[in-house]
């Protein structure tokens, strides 16, 4: 689904994964549950592309719904992959980048059940991101540090298309916009931080890891 000209959502898996195209190859942002390597090689191939078009993949943290895909997607493609050094760790030792605060038994063991399911491949990452590095992405794109959800996470933001790609600092939902919060959110303090620094960059369209894409975002940010 394009969002704007060369930004793409690629509908139907769990997190979202966006597709930028650039004149010198294509860049992922974050490769879904394990198993959505078919549907992003898929997608990319009913554009007209080859899974070596993959240039890069950026990772906004290493939970499982946002890395499941990416060491098949890796070995198939020969991609670059990014993060930052918290949620590289992460990644190599195949768990997520901060313990989760279960309130229940139940959803301890929901939790235990599903990482046991979804454990992702080691994977090395090739590149580390630090806050204000600029990738040769969409004419410029600024990795922004938004700790919170986890310690690790980062945003993506391109100022000349003024998108934000905001992986799970900020969740969309049919109703409006939601700062992270709950069993998986590593600090609330900085995730409401993270919100306020994303508000104020002035995007205009924001890309969330889960539900719709939100055009004219400039004051739907929540107020924390
Ligand atoms: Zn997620």
């Amino acid at each position: 689904m394009e969002i704007i000209p060369n930004v793409h959502l690629i509908p139907n898996i769990v997190a979202n994964p966006y597709l930028l195209i650039d004149p010198d190859g294509l860049t992922l942002i974050d490769a879904g549950l394990p198993g959505s390597q078919r549907k992003i090689l898929r997608y990319l191939a009913d554009l007209g592309y080859a899974p070596k078009d993959l240039k890069r993949i950026l990772i906004t943290h290493a939970d499982f719904d946002h890395v499941g895909g990416l060491a098949a997607l890796k070995a198939a493609s020969g991609a670059r992959v990014y993060a930052s050094p918290l949620e590289a760790q992460a990644m190599l030792d195949r768990h997520a980048s901060r313990p989760l605060k279960p309130r229940s038994m139940v959803t301890k063991l929901l939790f235990n059940l599903m990482a046991g399911l979804f454990k992702p491949a080691r994977v090395q990452t090739d590149e580390l991101l630090l806050d204000g590095k600029l990738l040769p992405v969409l004419g410029g794109l600024q990795v922004v540090e938004t700790l919170g959800h986890t310690p690790g996470h980062i945003s993506l933001f391109a100022p000349s298309a003024g998108i934000l790609f905001c992986g799970d600092s900020i969740v969309s939902e049919e109703n409006g916009l939601r700062g992270s919060s709950g069993a998986n959110n590593w600090d609330q303090a900085k995730s409401d931080e993270s919100v306020r620094k994303q508000a104020a960059l002035g995007a205009r369209i924001l890309c969330s890891g889960h539900g719709p894409v939100v055009m004219d975002a400039a004051g739907k940010f929540p107020q924390v």
